[in-house]
């Protein structure tokens, strides 16, 4: 099989260099370019990286010596790739311009970044919830003028320890949803070396995070309406988002009140028997249970179980009933795998398979 020409726009920030680990051995795709800004274009990515490379691996053979592009380099980046994976520290107006100028020049994104998540045409996907959603591409196309440009988008790293679990429950009518997020240091971009403060410390703002953490659900459970995307009314969630000093991994914990309260035993058997399309096509990143439930009261913890399944799955525990709620629970997922360009390169995966994404060049 003749593998698509990937390009990675942001490719030497923290994201960039998860999904240069992600790709340098895929089965579908290859790194074709790589792309940041023109403070580094020019250069080879070993000398952009220097002194910055955060992954625990060394930077793979097969690109220290590419040399990076300019993101304005569009018709050079055009000749080189079928679709580009997009992580970039720029404000949500330029990433947003960025993001369609790519895509106008019919070049699919497949995106990291916050700026397109409320686009009304543009799909905000956990594959394993809403796939259906990437019908909304067509009506995309649309609006832009393109034959195959298009934008997908990963929603935030911090829904996507508690999105899971809530996803299979929605049959017993969920009706609020209260959550309290543990976020690793990793999801500002940072490391304990560029991050001292964060040494035996806990710090209660993470900006802009809660307002994700409430509405981005909502989204995600939404509908397709006339090519557009319709967020669902319910729940209610409520929120708060807290660093910790930890380097990899989001632990959410959960207080759920349901229409018709649900048994633990159906809770349960719901989880373990959750499946979505990642799971039904074999993709290559997908996890072969999309969730882990745990029966030991001291699970799930983020360094002994953030890395499931490549980082892919989430981890669940401590589900009972709560005296104010109906139940509560722990959830746990990796920030930057499945929460960011894991998530990302499943999405491209299911774009793939579903002839999304096709091969130009
Ligand atoms: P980062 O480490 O600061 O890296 C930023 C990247 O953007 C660098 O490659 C930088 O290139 C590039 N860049 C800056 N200006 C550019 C331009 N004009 N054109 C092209 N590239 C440009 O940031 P990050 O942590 O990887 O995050 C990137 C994005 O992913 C952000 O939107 C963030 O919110 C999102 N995200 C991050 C996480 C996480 O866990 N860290 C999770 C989910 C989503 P230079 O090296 O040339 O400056």
């Amino acid at each position: 099989m003749e593998k698509l020409k990937v390009g990675i726009v942001g490719a030497t920030g923290m994201v960039g260099q998860r999904f240069i680990m992600l790709l340098s051995d895929h089965p579908y795709f290859e790194i074709s370019a790589l792309i940041a800004s023109p403070r580094s274009a020019g250069k080879t990515y070993v000398q952009a990286c220097e002194g910055r490379w955060k992954m625990t691996s060394p930077i793979p053979e097969k690109v220290k010596n590419m040399i990076l592009l300019s993101s304005d380099e569009i018709d050079t980046v055009k000749e080189l790739v079928d679709f580009v994976f997009c992580a970039v520290s720029l404000s949500k107006e330029e990433t947003r311009e960025l993001e369609e100028r790519y895509a106008r020049a019919e070049i699919p994104v497949v995106s990291n970044n916050s700026a397109h998540r409320w686009t009304e045409d543009v799909p905000m996907v956990i594959p394993e919830i809403n796939d259906a959603h990437l019908a909304v591409i067509d009506s995309q196309r649309k609006r832009l003028g393109t034959k195959r440009g298009f934008i997908a988008v990963k929603p935030n790293c911090s829904i996507q320890s508690y999105v899971g679990a809530l996803a299979p429950l929605r049959k017993f009518g969920i009706r609020e949803v209260v959550v309290t997020t543990y976020q690793a240091i990793s999801g500002a971009g940072k490391t304990f070396n560029e991050w001292p403060e964060m040494a035996d410390n806990v710090i209660p703002f993470i900006s802009g995070e809660e307002e994700k953490s409430e509405k981005e659900p909502l989204r995600v459970f939404g509908e397709v309406v006339n090519g557009k995307i319709v967020p669902a009314s319910a729940p209610v969630i409520t929120s708060q988002c807290i660093r910790v000093p930890v380097t990899d991994g989001h632990l959410a914990c959960v207080f759920v009140k349901f229409d018709q309260k649900p048994t633990k035993e159906e809770i349960l058997a719901l989880w373990d028997t959750y499946q979505g399309k990642p799971q039904m096509l074999s993709l290559p990143s997908a996890p072969e249970k999309f969730l882990t439930y745990f029966e030991e009261d001291n699970r799930p913890q983020t360094r002994l179980d953030r890395d499931i399944y490549g980082g892919m799955g989430v981890t669940l525990g401590r589900l009972r009933e709560d005296a104010i709620y109906d139940y509560r629970f722990v959830g746990l997922s990796h920030n930057t795998l499945r929460g960011a360009a894991g998530g990302a390169v499943l999405i491209a995966e299911l774009l793939y398979r579903e002839g999304y994404l096709t091969k130009t060049n």
